[in-house]
């Protein structure tokens, strides 16, 4: 059983799926992984987790992902789209939609992020994988999996932890409104809770560890116990019903 990771920066499919691309003919495709002309103005991301130069720094983060993907031992493949920081063109969605065509007929299972959160470059390729895997796979190979951490800001729901709600916060409302925001029926979705083994754990934490350059900002320090705990345990998708 093949599959293909649609990850829209060096480090999402990573943090997210990391227990799918630790399976047998995994592939973790990054869609945004151009390296910027040298002459590109550091983007807000950039200054925020201290880049000297864009370049450079997204050199240093192809790097870190290829050292993540080799800890789950999956595939690699980076495409050289801009991400939004560097992008000062429009992005051809026609030319990406067909470049993403061209590959999905090589994988039984599609994961797709499902842009919890709103980054603009994660709805992008949310949006094109499954305008692409309509023209070419079925419903049934889609897995729409959630960001993180941007998932665990509250924590995970109790229903993926099996811990007793918490009376003054319900993140179960607040992640379903943001698949609704990302246009999905949520009667149409059936959530899935992989809970990672000891084993896949340690191999999440090697691979996660890599992306020291994108790490404080992300707030995932591991001292941080609780935020980098709910990282490493859980990772969550739906099927369409
Ligand atoms: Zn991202």
């Amino acid at each position: 059983m093949s599959l293909i990771v649609f990850s829209p920066h060096l480090d999402d499919g990573v943090l997210s799926v990391s227990a799918q691309l630790a399976r047998p003919d995994a592939l973790l495709l990054t869609v945004f992984g151009g390296v910027p002309p040298v002459e590109t103005a550091r983007g807000s991301w950039d200054h925020l987790t201290g880049a000297s130069g864009c370049d450079r720094r997204q050199r240093e983060r192809l790097a870190e992902n290829d050292a993540a993907a080799a800890a789950l031992g999956c595939g690699v493949e980076n495409w050289n789209e801009l991400e939004l920081q560097y992008r000062v063109e429009e992005l051809d969605r026609g030319g990406l939609t067909a470049r993403i065509v061209s590959v999905l007929t090589d994988f039984d299972e599609i994961w797709v992020p499902a842009a919890v959160g709103g980054h603009p470059d994660h709805a992008v390729v949310r949006d094109l994988v499954l305008d692409a895997a309509q023209k070419t796979a079925t419903r049934a190979q889609v897995r729409l999996h959630a960001d993180l951490p941007y998932s665990i800001q509250f924590g995970w729901p109790s229903w993926v932890t099996g811990s007793t709600p918490d009376p003054y916060l319900d993140v179960d409302h607040w992640l379903s409104a943001e698949l609704v925001e990302g246009g999905f029926d949520r009667d149409l979705l059936v959530p899935h809770v992989h809970a990672l083994t000891g084993h896949e754990q340690d191999i999440k934490r090697r691979a996660c560890d890599q992306y020291r350059s994108q790490l404080p900002a992300l707030l995932l320090d591991p001292r941080a116990t609780s935020r980098w705990d709910a990282l490493l345990r859980f990772e969550v998708f739906w099927t369409f019903a």
